[in-house]
């Protein structure tokens, strides 16, 4: 029997080279001669498909893979029984409606009867059916964006990261219709064993996700300013604090998550902190 963990990624596209330095920030380094569909990765027995991101819930979802990385919107849209076991933080996007500039948009009500055209119909059929708007889906494969202006449709539902796609094309977002991010997927039939070690690939995930959110920070601190620097400090624990051989002064290092960092920063040098050093975390292990 094969005991190999399954694990289903993108072949090539957006997902596929974060995935890959994922993976390898956990250890797990996939060498796919030839680009072939299957490659091994001796380091964690683990089997790596490289599958169209459109297949990967469904072939989670039937067992063909105990696991997949994959954007939330392919989930959705294919409505499969997956179960999401990780948010990976990236392909961060969203899933909009868009109209032309001069239309007069106030409400979703203001969609009835319009056409618009997507990639994504079960998602955007749910989302009417939710609001009570009976409009007409026009399904296309790509380049969605040029729909309205060649009289295709009068409004797109598309994947929208910065806006600036919209932007050119003249269009203008009305309603986010779903937030998504690439997940880590597991099968509802995984055997108990393989879910022991998928367990383990997700704890390796978390440590390095868990490092790429904080810095770990060293300064220069006179002893008299030390009381209020530690206030400001927001670390895990207590921060470390080591006399400097100059007299009169110490060095105190911390953990601070990457979301706050400038703020703290300010208020430190404010309190008296001198030679900040930052420095980026490889691994966070709590
Ligand atoms: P495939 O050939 O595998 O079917 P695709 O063309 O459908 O690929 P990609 O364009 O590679 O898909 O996008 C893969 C995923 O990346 C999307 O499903 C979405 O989750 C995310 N994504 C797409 N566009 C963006 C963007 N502009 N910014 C961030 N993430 C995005
Ligand atoms: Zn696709």
């Amino acid at each position: 029997m094969n005991n190999r963990l399954r694990l289903a990624i993108q072949k090539s596209g957006r997902l596929s080279d974060d995935t890959i330095d994922l993976l390898g920030a956990c250890g797990i380094h996939i060498s796919r001669p030839d680009r072939k569909l299957r490659a091994l990765s001796e380091q964690f027995n683990l089997e790596i498909l490289f599958l169209r991101d459109d297949d990967i819930p469904g072939y989670v979802a039937d067992g063909v893979a105990d696991a997949g990385i994959v954007g939330e919107n392919v989930i959705f849209e294919k409505n499969k029984e997956v179960e999401t076991m990780e948010r990976l933080g990236f392909a961060k996007c969203r899933l909009s409606i868009a109209l032309p500039n001069s239309f007069p948009y106030s409400s979703a009500a203001d969609l009835n009867n319009l056409h618009i055209a997507t990639s994504y119909p079960g998602l955007l059929e749910r989302f009417f059916k939710e609001k009570g708007v009976s409009a007409s889906i026009h399904e296309i494969s790509g380049s969605v964006e040029i729909a309205p202006g060649i009289g295709l449709a009068d409004g797109i539902c598309d994947i929208v990261s910065s806006g600036s796609t919209l932007i050119s094309n003249g269009l203008r977002e009305v309603e986010v219709v779903l937030q998504s991010e690439a997940v880590l997927i597991a099968s509802p039939t995984i055997s108990a064993d393989k879910r022991s070690r998928l367990d383990r690939l997700r704890f390796r995930l978390q440590s390095v996700l868990k490092a790429k959110q904080h810095r770990y920070i060293l300064m220069n601190v006179p002893n008299e300013s030390l009381s209020e620097v530690i206030q400001i400090l927001p670390g895990m624990k207590a921060p470390t604090v080591m006399p400097l051989a100059t007299e009169g002064w110490s060095s105190v290092h911390s953990v601070i998550p990457e979301n706050t960092f400038w703020d703290v920063i300010e208020k430190l040098k404010a309190a008296g902190a001198e030679g900040m050093l930052v420095i980026p975390i490889e691994k966070m292990v709590l």
